[in-house]
């Protein structure tokens, strides 16, 4: 094929995720425009710089390895632009996670193989036969890309112009995606810095409750849990075997996490940063597991997850007592090699409750109903069958559910069998919270959507169950606090708001450090105030859900 052909056919292939995102993302007609008309003008004069094409070739290697990325994310999800979370994913994600998500791609980086790869071979064959293009045919073609970028220029102005929302930042390929590339630098090396940057975190933390009687508050993060699929929240199949048969369970069943990723939802769940703070506080703050310890609580946290060399270890690490069940060497594992059961949490929650400490926080976070949801329970919940899927598609969907709503079942136990604990535990003031870092979609409504932490979200990913039990002896000694609840639990809920302050209000804790709690986010408060439900973006400011939500 004559070089002059490649020549454009090398543009065209360079424009394939300008082209597909124009279609694809929430753009104006002239902000889609754009995307096409002012890279297209600025690669078209690029390559037309040099006679040397298979060079130019190469020493564009790095914008065709992003349209590559590029190409098989959006067939993966459909829509939107590399996050910055899917760079920092790779770093947070253990390894089993990202090959299971590489299988599913195998399609596409087939396709992207069959683009690009043709092309970087013909760029070495030229570079070999030091093929060259004219100079007359160079200095044409630069002539036309001035006029296609005075173009693209004119029309970014009408975007900027048209649309209070735009910026190049977000809008425009591949500036867009370079900029993540610098925000994940950024956080990881903020991240990097954080046992400095909250060093001089203090919550001032004391306990309004009197001396003398013993508390004990159970904290439960549960993992990839819908709300949608909760019995009790009002599905329609018994998922909550156990706790559907007690009267002393507040279920919030309008509660929305402001995130669908577990590394930021967990870090928000457990200390005052939410959406709206995220940003400009996570670096900073310490736990709630320090506003216990300063409040003179003995703290233990259990985590049936790997690490992830983040937040959520950080703020584990915070506690007087530490474990991370999945990385301790040398301990059989009971289900798949990726697997413990939730339930293997319990025999380190009964050694703390032996201990019979007077103030004790004690945070138990499960791998409740991540996928492979078949690893996540035991034969005795298995209510629901079949559930013998061999590979997660559309049209397993009815046998994925089927083993989704056991690890329902599976985190039912698991919570009954924390309540039973606390209870017989005679004249405890005693509180358990529970709720899930993010939902999941499993091939809902027909779509092909499965799984969660994609770039938009959709309400099966951020619609989580809050459950809250008070013993009794917490219910006499506190009755406005129950009164409250009761009120407080039928109102809409952000849980990466109300969980911490919810926690510490629940306890007697005021804070009067740098610490800034949002007292009216407690649901055990009588001056409990909604908001409107919020999601944290990629970029992670504060967007309204519902103009977000798939
Ligand atoms: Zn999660």
């Amino acid at each position: 094929m004559s070089k002059y052909y490649i020549f454009f056919i090398f543009l065209l292939t360079l424009l394939i995720p300008n082209i597909i995102l124009s279609i694809t993302e929430p753009l104006s007609i002239i902000g889609a425009a754009t995307n096409i008309i002012l890279p297209a003008g600025f690669i078209y004069c690029l390559i037309s710089l040099s006679p040397k094409l298979g060079r130019t070739i190469w020493l564009m290697f790095p914008l065709i390895f992003l349209a590559a990325f590029q190409i098989v994310l959006l067939s993966l999800y459909g829509r939107s632009i590399i996050a910055v979370d899917m760079f920092l994913n790779l770093v947070t994600t253990n390894t089993a996670e990202v090959a299971e998500l590489l299988g599913n791609m195998f399609p596409t980086i087939a396709i992207v193989v069959v683009i690009y790869v043709p092309i970087l071979v013909l760029g070495v064959i030229y570079i070999r036969r030091k093929i060259k293009l004219s100079q007359h045919f160079l200095s044409t073609n630069r002539r036309v890309s001035y006029l296609i970028i005075s173009i693209g220029i004119v029309t970014l102005g009408i975007s900027y112009a048209s649309s209070p929302t735009y910026s190049v930042k977000r809008d425009l390929y591949p500036v867009n995606v370079f900029y993540n590339i610098y925000l994940a630098f950024d956080r990881t090396a903020k991240t990097a810095d954080y046992a400095e940057s909250s060093a001089e975190f203090k919550y001032n933390a004391t306990t309004t409750h009197t001396d003398g009687q013993r508390e004990i508050y159970l904290l439960i993060i549960g993992e990839t849990a819908r709300a949608a699929n909760w019995q009790i929240l009002g599905y329609g199949r018994p998922t909550n075997p156990r706790l559907s048969l007690r009267d002393d369970i507040y279920a919030g069943a309008q509660s929305f996490s402001e995130s669908n990723t577990t590394h930021k939802s967990v870090p928000m769940l457990l200390s005052p940063v939410n959406a709206i703070n995220f940003n400009s506080d996570i670096y900073k703050v310490k736990s709630l597991v320090t506003a216990f310890k300063e409040a003179g609580f003995k703290t233990a946290f259990f985590s049936n997850q790997r690490y992830n060399r983040s937040f959520i270890d950080f703020f584990a690490e915070e506690s007087d007592t530490t474990v991370f069940i999945k990385e301790q060497s040398g301990l059989k594992l009971s289900l798949d090699i990726n697997g413990k059961s939730d339930t293997e949490l319990l025999p380190y929650l009964d050694m703390i409750l032996q201990k019979e400490a007077d103030k004790q926080l004690i945070v138990l976070h499960t791998y409740g109903s991540h996928f492979n949801y078949n690893d996540r329970y035991e034969s005795e919940d298995a209510k629901f069958t079949p559930y013998d899927y061999d590979k997660a598609t559309k049209s397993m969907c009815d046998k994925l559910i089927n083993a989704y709503d056991n690890t329902i079942v599976a985190t039912d136990r698991l919570i009954a069998d924390c309540i039973e604990r606390l209870d017989s535990i005679e004249g405890v003031s005693a509180g358990i919270l529970y709720t899930s870092d993010h939902g999941e979609d499993i091939f809902d409504n027909n779509t092909g959507r499965f799984l969660h932490a994609s770039p938009r979200p959709t309400r099966y990913q951020v619609h989580v169950p809050f459950i809250v039990w008070l013993s009794e002896s917490y219910t006499s000694l506190y009755p406005e606090k129950a009164h409250a609840i009761r009120k407080n639990i039928i109102e809409l809920i952000s849980t990466s708001r109300s969980f911490c302050p919810t926690a510490l209000d629940m306890a007697g804790i005021k804070v009067s450090g740098n610490a800034k709690v949002d007292t009216a986010a407690s649901l055990l408060s009588p001056a409990y105030t909604p908001r409107e439900p919020l999601y944290l973006s990629d970029h992670n400011e504060a967007v309204l859900l519902k103009d977000i939500i798939l």
